[in-house]
């Protein structure tokens, strides 16, 4: 089959004094067009979404609609998806839970995979190993290893992502990577060879990991060391308090920032009188200056306006140039 993607054009019937306008694609009907194509490509049990939007996938709870947003049931539908996607030219992203991501109010063209299925988000432990699909909620991990008495893992528990998406961010918190606690790493080059490597290969730094931006995570291994439940059951709820104590609770992508190097971005961004500061539905929380919070009704562009005052004034005011720890994607 090839994979082409048909554009369905504007009718050509109308007014003999004007010329026709130029033919623009019908992007609803692009997308219905790709969900079909895909649909006939992957298993059954593979969910395509036409127009998919993107705000109920998003922790922050704005943007647009995604052409197609795909859950593999299986690698091998995940495969045939990047052939597809390659052969297609069509754009592929990964979205985990979407809890670092800015979407834009245009959505995202082409396809946003979900590793959302069972195939991908089982959880198994053998000995003082865990191993975690992509798709599994970071939560998911931490309860699991508390269960089984392994210590070590308590840090995930309040990031709300899933471990591909942590793997990618390098994500972490109360001190501790999750680099510094996995051992190995199974996932899906560009040219769509399955490969697992050890996780010290891969190179990852504060708040990154680019290896992910072109490979896709399958699944890590974790390492954690024995202790007693309870002991890591109070652990974790010592960092849930202080989460619950020192976060907004509204709709957020978290740490809009990186910390720079010479103040934590929250501290700075009080310093700047920027707290509460709202721009339409979207607010610098008042609890944590590093948070954007959607009130309710916040569209992305809202948010992004809140990022270029605050970038602008600490630049200003300051001479700090912030960097965003948000991946802002997708279309005006
Ligand atoms: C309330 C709140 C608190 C937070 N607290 C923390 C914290 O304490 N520490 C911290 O580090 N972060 C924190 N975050 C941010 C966020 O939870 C982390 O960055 C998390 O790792 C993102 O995971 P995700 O699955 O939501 O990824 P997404 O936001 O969906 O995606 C993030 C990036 O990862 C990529 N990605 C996702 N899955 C894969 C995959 N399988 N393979 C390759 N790339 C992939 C995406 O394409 C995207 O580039 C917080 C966010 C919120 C909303």
């Amino acid at each position: 089959m090839t994979a082409t993607i048909e554009t369905p054009l504007r009718s050509t019937a109308g007014s003999h004094a004007r010329p026709d306008p130029p033919a623009t694609p019908d992007r609803p009907a692009r997308s219905t067009a790709l969900a079909a194509q895909l649909r006939a490509r992957l298993s059954p049990a593979a969910v395509v979404l036409a127009d998919e939007p993107l705000a109920r996938r998003t922790t922050l709870k704005v943007g647009g609609p995604a052409d197609a947003y795909v859950e593999p049931a299986t690698e091998l539908d995940l495969v045939e998806l990047l052939e597809f996607c390659r052969a297609a030219g069509v754009p592929l992203r990964v979205l985990g839970r979407g809890s670092n991501l800015l979407v834009r109010d245009g959505g995202i063209r082409g396809v946003v995979v979900s590793l959302a299925q069972p195939a991908f988000v089982r959880v198994t432990v053998t000995g003082e190993r865990l191993r975690a699909g992509a798709g599994a909620r970071l939560k998911e991990v931490a309860n699991t290893a508390r269960r089984h008495a392994l210590a070590g893992l308590e840090f995930l528990e309040g990031i709300p992502g899933s471990v591909g998406g942590a793997l990618r961010m390098n994500a972490g918190a109360h001190a501790s990577w999750v680099f510094d606690v996995i051992e190995q790493i199974r996932y899906l080059t560009p040219d769509g060879e399955v490969i697992e490597r050890p996780a010290g290969d891969i190179p990852a730094q504060y708040r990154s990991c680019s290896f992910f931006t072109t490979n896709l995570a399958l699944a890590a291994v974790f390492r954690g060391r024995p202790d007693r439940a309870e002991a890591i059951g109070e652990r974790m709820a010592a960092f849930n308090r202080r989460r619950w104590d020192t976060q907004p609770r509204q709709p957020s992508a978290g740490c809009i920032f990186k910390n720079p190097a010479a103040l934590p971005a929250g501290r700075l961004i009080e310093e700047l009188g920027l707290k509460g500061h709202r721009i339409g539905g979207a607010e610098v929380s008042s609890v944590h200056g590093n948070f954007l919070v959607n009130l309710g009704h916040a569209r992305a562009a809202d948010v992004l306006a809140l990022i270029d005052l605050i970038r602008t004034r600490a630049q200003a005011e300051r001479g700090i140039l912030l960097e965003t720890e948000v991946e802002i994607v997708g279309e005006d």
